[in-house]
């Protein structure tokens, strides 16, 4: 998809700090990250939404989001993490290209008070 952003990082088109790499998944750190190590896992075949992208395809990037969680929480360190995906603009959805954001949280970190609950 020419216009996308995220289509345009796995092309290379544009610079990203890339943690994994196989032939479907891409796995970067987030340009304006909310916590530190915030990442996001993303298919490289473009699907706008998350209920666009095919099942096996789906799986390939959860896969990797697993992985990388792990990693994630042990190079930062953190107590906990967040797996989003935002679907559509009312959810918080700004690149339509489905993603994969993974957020270390740390206990009283504040970010997304109030939800979820507790
Ligand atoms: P959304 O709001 O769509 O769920 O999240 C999009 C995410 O993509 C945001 O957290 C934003 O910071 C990140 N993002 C947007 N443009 C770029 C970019 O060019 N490079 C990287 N690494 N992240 C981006």
């Amino acid at each position: 998809m020419p216009d996308c952003i995220f289509c345009k990082i796995v092309k290379g088109e544009i610079p990203s700090n890339k943690l994994y790499e196989d032939e479907q998944v891409l796995a970067f750190l987030d340009i304006g990250p909310l916590s530190e190590g915030h990442s996001l896992v993303i298919p490289k075949d473009h699907f706008e939404r998350f209920d666009q992208c095919p099942p096996d395809t789906l799986a390939k990037v959860i896969a990797a989001a697993n992985k990388l969680a792990k990693a994630v929480a042990a190079a930062t360190e953190c107590d906990g993490y967040n797996v989003l995906c935002n679907t559509g603009r009312a959810a918080g959805q700004a690149v339509d290209h489905v993603h994969f954001h993974i957020i270390p949280r740390n206990q009283g970190d504040g970010l997304f008070d109030g939800w979820p609950a507790g």
